[in-house]
């Protein structure tokens, strides 16, 4: 990663275009769940081999991290060695 840090705000912006909060690359789903009784969608980043998913709600497609990736938008230190 080219960049040692970055702030919680960028990753938040990142987020609500859809893309990847820590590469910025666009996140595709990859499955659909079923959660709390309502159909989602299980979204992931296009990166190679980055992890980072989320659930996608069908009705407004917002995406919110799964719980392992929700630090990367509460603190700067994850990730950024
Ligand atoms: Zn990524």
């Amino acid at each position: 990663m080219s960049r040692a840090r970055q702030s919680v705000e960028d990753r938040r912006l990142r987020l609500l275009k859809g893309a990847c909060p820590v590469h910025g690359n666009g996140m595709s789903q990859v499955n659909v769940l079923k959660v709390d009784g309502r159909i989602v969608n299980l979204v992931e980043c296009d990166r190679r081999a980055c992890p980072i998913q989320g659930i996608q709600e069908h009705s407004d497609g917002k995406i919110r991290l799964l719980p392992q990736y929700a630090g990367l938008l509460e603190q700067n230190e994850l990730l950024s060695a």
